[in-house]
């Protein structure tokens, strides 16, 4: 559920119409529903309230300061992946004893500055990188608390980009390492280990999968306690999958009943790291129509967002709708590409999409555009990135100001041995 609605046939954002916001800002532009962010925290940290828990929202998903300051005002802590992420959630107000650290490639300076921060652990991806944690927690003078990330060889059904828990994915330790690499952690003395981590991908919408994941867990952890080595946290990640289309992925009610007999068993405090279902349907990607083109045998609508505004389309093929702002009662269906203006084929929102008909100057809201979307944008084709905007009610907040030209330049610079009016060298053409 999201607060996206039509009222006499106009898009809204909560009581806002999308009209309005286009006249303000202009397009393209990111547009979130703080009611639809708030509600989505809540129904998630509400399905665990029975045992101790904390949402720690995967700000890779969302990471615009505003939407973490709302998260912490839920009382969320943070899934960094990156010291950039740690800097966010520090700066949006997030307690460092609710971060905990993810990633296979932490670097030294990332590892310094979250124990310098006092996160609660890192979720350690590797016997590598447990001796550089130990490593540079004991130059440090400190001890580094971490859960191990075990790869629970689970195939999650979902696209091979975003399944994270197979044997074969660059994540986590492999199970049948698992008991010993607990054994060889909690002999360093830079470490102290106090979890287990499990994330075994992203966009789930069986429920299987991971009670599948949890059941191997439950063991590991039982197998850890009678050899001596108690957990005393246990990581579930992320994954909860949204509706795009047509997926029907369980309520995060149905998600936490199918799970909580075996979180329980744990006696572990639990971690939960949900990042897409908390702010995917709760932000849009607002688009003007700039031309109608027709090829031979396609139809294409050419809209003025790209595929570096939001790149899911080419990336992983993904599906998000996409409606017209102002809806017409009687507008005929056609089948169109809906593409950006970007200089690669693969630079699309649709394809072979059956529509409403539209004309140039027509607004369109690419659906589900919350997680995932502003922080996967790029410059490409030196496209400034384009805004954020916070509706809350009938009242909305630029949360992040449209890039101009010279933010695209900005650390950029000339050497002086280029500069203009020298001599070009002698091959070079003239
Ligand atoms: C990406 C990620 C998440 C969030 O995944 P969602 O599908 O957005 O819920 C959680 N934990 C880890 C370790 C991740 O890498």
């Amino acid at each position: 559920m999201h607060d996206f609605h039509y009222r006499q046939d106009a898009l809204h954002c909560e009581d806002l119409p999308l009209e309005r916001l286009d006249k303000e800002q202009g397009t393209p532009c990111y547009i979130y529903s703080h009611a639809t962010l708030i509600r989505h925290f809540q129904a998630f940290d509400q399905a665990f309230a029975t045992i101790p828990h904390l949402v720690a929202f995967a700000i890779k998903a969302n990471s615009n300061l505003a939407i973490l300051r709302l998260m912490a005002s839920q009382g969320s802590g943070a899934d960094i992946v990156s010291g950039g992420e740690l800097f966010r959630a520090l700066r949006a107000g997030i307690p460092p004893d609710k971060i905990v650290f993810a990633g296979v490639g932490k670097r030294h300076q990332e590892i310094r500055e979250a124990l310098e921060a006092g996160i609660l652990f890192f979720n350690v991806e590797s016997s590598a990188e447990l001796q550089t944690l130990n490593d540079v927690a004991r130059a440090m003078g400190t001890q580094a608390r971490v859960a191990l990330r075990i790869n629970p060889d689970i195939d999650p059904d979902t696209h091979p980009y975003i399944a994270t828990g197979l044997k074969k994915s660059k994540f986590g330790i492999g199970a049948d390492h698992a008991v010993e690499t607990f054994h060889h952690a909690a002999s360093l003395p830079g470490i102290r280990v106090v979890g287990v981590h499990a994330h075994i991908g992203s966009q789930l919408t069986h429920l299987s999968p991971f009670v599948e994941s949890l059941q191997k867990v439950v063991v590991l952890i039982e197998t850890l306690h009678t050899q001596g080595l108690p957990v005393q946290y246990l990581n579930i990640g992320g994954g909860l999958g949204i509706t795009y289309s047509n997926e029907t992925p369980p309520h995060p009610r149905a998600f936490a009943e199918a799970i909580l007999p075996l979180l329980r068993q744990t006696r572990c405090e639990i971690i939960l790291e949900p990042g897409r279902v908390i702010a995917g349907n709760a932000g849009i990607l607002l688009t003007r129509v700039l031309y109608t083109k027709e090829t031979g045998t396609k139809k294409f609508v050419i809209v003025d967002a790209a595929m570096n505004d939001l790149l899911r389309p080419s990336l992983y093929d993904a599906h998000h709708d996409i409606v017209p702002v102002r809806r017409l009662s009687h507008a005929s269906e056609e089948v169109v590409d809906v593409v950006g203006p970007v200089c690669e084929s693969g630079d699309f929102f649709a394809r072979n999409r059956a529509m409403p008909q539209v004309k140039a100057g027509d607004l369109l809201a690419v659906m589900s555009a919350g997680a995932y979307g502003f922080t996967m944008a790029s410059n490409y084709n030196s496209r400034p990135r384009v805004p954020e905007i916070l509706v809350k009610g009938g009242d909305s907040c630029v949360i992040r100001a449209r890039e101009t030209f010279d933010d695209l330049v900005r650390g950029e610079c000339i050497p002086d041995f280029l500069e203009l009016g020298q001599a070009p060298p002698p091959s070079f053409p003239q």
